[in-house]
């Protein structure tokens, strides 16, 4: 997630040069996103979801969470980062031009990124980062994945996938 120290942080980087920005926009994403998928990982654990695969990189887009045997992809996607109507973070002040152009490559790729995966007969879910900032949502959240995951294959219940998982 884009934590609000990363959110200044990025306003912060906008005074810089173009190459420092990059550099470091680089690296508050990495880690706002790390943060991101760690709660939501945490979360499916302690739900005893198991049989998923964290970033594939043989799969479109890279997915942060894979169900390979239900053919189902999660990504966990940073508000800022993704324009999420939602949360509404307003762009940094200055270079508004490249941090709009930014967002919306990344909403373009997404798009693509889910259509390759559909083709290939997956289903994606996508995860805001505010939606992991709650208890509730988080668990709204638990029980739409838990769905889903029964109506892709109902013959496999999840402590079963867990217990082949540690075994
Ligand atoms: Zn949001």
């Amino acid at each position: 997630m884009i934590s609000f120290y990363a959110y200044l942080l990025l306003i912060y980087m906008d005074t810089l040069g173009k190459e420092d920005r990059s550099e470091r926009m680089r690296r508050v994403r990495a880690k706002g996103n790390r943060s991101t998928e760690l709660k939501f990982r945490m979360a499916i654990t302690r739900r005893g979801i198991g049989g998923w695969k964290m970033h594939d990189r043989s799969l479109p887009g890279c997915p942060d969470f894979v169900f390979h045997e239900v053919k189902l992809a999660i990504f966990v996607d940073g508000c800022f980062w993704h324009g999420c109507p939602v949360s509404k973070r307003p762009l940094p002040v200055t270079n508004r031009v490249y941090w709009t152009n930014k967002v919306a490559y990344n909403i373009t790729r997404s798009q693509q990124v889910d259509a390759e995966l559909r083709s290939k007969g997956f289903e994606i879910m996508r995860v805001w980062e505010h939606s992991l900032r709650s208890r509730e949502s988080v668990t709204r959240l638990l029980e739409e994945l838990s769905e889903r995951l029964q109506a892709r294959n109902p013959a496999v219940n999840s402590s079963r996938r867990r217990q082949r998982e540690h075994s």
